[in-house]
């Protein structure tokens, strides 16, 4: 990039939650991008408002907006941690601007990856349940230990989540599920046991579970834990700082820009 090029323009959708705001903080403060747009929902009170002085800081000079498309129009990428009904909505409006959308939204069903596919015929869609170097590395790990071992060894999945978390298993558990169930050469569908309560059984030969905790402002933990007759072997990921999800998304923002349109994640942009 020659000296004169503009720093690559982002919007930050949901820019009132939790990583919204982070995102508006590390873009705004980096010096390989510009914020050049906020949104929030129509109705939401901080609509008009410039979006540092709404965060409690100082004016950024980007005044937050519920016109998602005309924000998009201006620039190179979306980064977007919002809900799963929005972050299709927003997945259309960020392929017709030709912009980069960065999804981090978890809690998606079938019917929302499949609109995702659409809009990844025209422009880059970059997706992860997580977006840290730690966890993406996690997950190749489990997916080598769990190609390494049979199903002598059961596999069980603990997440731990702040308690204003509102789907489990996270995002975050089930890629790691995936990976899992990828190292095995199973179908995670046909082997996920999640939400034990009551006579459920003996544990089933094969099956992948799953384990939620919810409280306080835990921000994220991860245990992959491989459990045989005798031994165990545990692989672990503890987040403390939201801000490793938000420099994920805004160095998938910046990877995407010289891609062509299609579905990515976090292995293609780390280069794992
Ligand atoms: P949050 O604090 O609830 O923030 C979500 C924001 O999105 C809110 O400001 C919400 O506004 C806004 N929003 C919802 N629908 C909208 C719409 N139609 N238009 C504009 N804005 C809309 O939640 P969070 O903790 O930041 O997490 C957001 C998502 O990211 C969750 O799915 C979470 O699991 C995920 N996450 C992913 C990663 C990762 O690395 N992939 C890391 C952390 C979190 P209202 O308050 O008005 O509803």
């Amino acid at each position: 990039m020659s000296d004169d090029t503009p720093l690559p323009g982002i919007v930050i959708t949901g820019a009132s939650g939790r990583m919204g705001q982070m995102l508006v903080k590390l873009v705004a403060s980096s010096d390989k991008a510009r914020l050049v747009g906020a949104v929030e929902r129509a109705g939401h009170p901080w609509v008009g408002q410039d979006i540092g002085t709404a965060m409690g800081g100082a004016e950024l000079g980007v005044k937050v907006t519920d016109d998602a498309l005309e924000a998009f129009a201006n620039a190179q990428a979306v980064i977007d941690f919002t809900s799963p009904s929005a972050s299709v909505e927003f997945a259309a409006l960020a392929a017709q601007a030709r912009a980069v959308h960065v999804i981090g939204t978890t809690g998606l069903e079938a019917e929302h990856l499949e609109k995702f596919g659409a809009a990844a015929r025209h422009a880059v869609i970059i997706r992860a349940g997580n977006m840290s170097l730690g966890v993406n590395l996690l997950t190749q790990l489990t997916r080598r230990v769990a190609a390494a071992l049979d199903a002598d060894w059961d596999i069980e999945i603990v997440e731990a989540h702040h308690r204003m978390k509102v789907d489990a298993p996270s995002g975050t558990a089930l890629m790691l599920g995936e990976a899992a169930a990828e190292g095995r050469g199973v179908d995670l569908a046909g082997h996920r046991d999640s939400g034990r309560d009551g006579m459920t059984g003996a544990r089933k030969r094969g099956d992948i579970g799953f384990s939620a905790i919810r409280g306080g402002d835990i921000v994220g933990e991860h245990d992959v834990i491989f459990a045989a007759e005798g031994e165990r072997v545990i692989l672990r990921h503890i987040a403390t700082d939201r801000a490793i999800f938000a420099r994920g998304a805004i160095r998938a923002a910046l990877w995407g820009q010289d891609k062509k349109p299609g579905e990515y994640d976090m292995i293609d942009v780390l280069g794992l």
